[in-house]
């Protein structure tokens, strides 16, 4: 079965040209279905099938200096925006923020992914863990059409810092497919990604939770040939 697969590029790369070379060499014939999440300032000049945006605003438009909105998003075609990402959250971003991007990329069709798991961390066990997710997602998913939303379960602890082979502890297989049936059962969302130091090593394990949807990539999709081998997996 299909899984998607989403890259996020955080603050990579530093120029257009390399971002378009990037994008260049992703494969788009892949046997999951991949959305590439530029930075917003490339989004217009990336040619991938499937774009993504990795924040938004709440507001439509008006005076909220340095924001994108879901509608402006809309207007270049994308479809899917990330919000709520632990990076996010850690610079300020509340639950009831991520839940007001949540609700405007809905008005604009536009699919969040939202990211759930800061907070977590390593030792806890999975009830302490599922714990802090139903914190986040109570509210994130509050008034929302949970049905049409996709959440990218990350372990904050797990996520790399740039090299996905670097981290010294990673998530089992075994924990996302548990929390992903945790959230599924509960929020009834359209599927569960995880997302934390994934790469050619781990991904098909992780690929193979049957609740497990796809994956949430960070630093290996800056890799082409890694994150090309993933989107094959
Ligand atoms: C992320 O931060 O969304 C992420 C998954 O990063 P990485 O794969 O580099 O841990």
């Amino acid at each position: 079965m299909k899984k998607l697969i989403i890259a996020n590029w955080k603050l990579n790369p530093t120029t257009l040209k390399d971002a378009q070379k990037l994008a260049a060499s992703i494969s788009v014939k892949a046997k999951n279905k991949v959305v590439l999440c530029p930075p917003t300032i490339y989004l217009s000049q990336i040619d991938y099938p499937n774009l993504g945006a990795q924040d938004c605003f709440w507001n439509e438009k008006g005076p909220h200096t340095g924001q994108t909105s879901p509608a402006q998003l809309k207007d270049l075609g994308v479809k899917y925006c990330i919000v709520g990402h632990s990076e996010k959250r850690e610079t300020g971003d509340t639950d009831e923020m991520v839940n007001g991007k949540v609700k405007a990329c809905l008005a604009q069709k536009i699919t969040p992914v939202l990211c759930v798991g800061f907070g977590t961390t390593v030792e806890q066990d999975d009830l302490e863990v599922t714990d802090v997710l139903k914190s986040q997602l109570d509210i994130n998913l509050s008034g929302a059409d949970a049905s049409k939303v996709i959440v990218a379960y990350e372990p904050v602890w797990a996520i790399s810092s740039g090299d996905p082979y670097a981290t010294k502890k990673v998530a089992t297989p075994e924990h996302a497919e548990t929390i992903s049936i945790f959230i599924k059962n509960k929020y009834n969302v359209s599927a569960v990604l995880y997302g934390g130091s994934a790469n050619v090593r781990n991904a098909k394990e992780f690929l193979a939770g049957r609740n497990v949807g796809g994956l949430l990539v960070g630093g290996a999709s800056l890799i082409a040939k890694d994150f090309n081998e993933i989107i094959n997996m």
